[in-house]
């Protein structure tokens, strides 16, 4: 008789006779749609992700958090932030233009406030 291990090893034979091996599916070879700006992936290589990185760019419209204004993030405008900044790949946009400069204000005047706060209290 037979022991399980060689039993496997015989069905295993003939499963893989019988099913043939699928190609590997390459999902960087699709189309991209017309108007799409193509992604240049080995600029990208620097986001350490386990995800697929985009394939290509296309418009991205959103509502502002802060005013609620309809706005289109580009695809230009996303090429330009996630490859030439080197932004992160998760981050997408959510402000409009003139709030994300109140909101860049914001964020200078409460870390000067932070600093010389800190400042203040080692002197002490
Ligand atoms: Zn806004």
């Amino acid at each position: 008789m037979k022991s399980g291990k060689q039993r496997r090893a015989e069905i295993m034979e003939k499963r893989h006779a019988r099913i043939p091996v699928k190609e590997s599916f390459d999902v960087y070879v699709l189309p991209a749609p017309a108007g799409a700006i193509l992604s240049n992936r080995e600029v990208l290589r620097n986001n350490n992700t386990y995800g697929l990185l985009p394939l290509f760019y296309v418009d991205y419209a959103f509502n502002c958090r802060d005013c609620g204004c309809a706005q289109i993030w580009t695809g230009k405008q996303q090429k330009w932030w996630y490859e030439i900044m080197q932004g992160n790949i998760n981050s997408v946009a959510i402000r409009c233009r003139p709030c994300r400069k109140v909101e860049q204000q914001r964020k200078k005047q409460a870390r000067e406030a932070h600093l010389s706060g800190l400042a203040a209290k080692q002197k002490q």
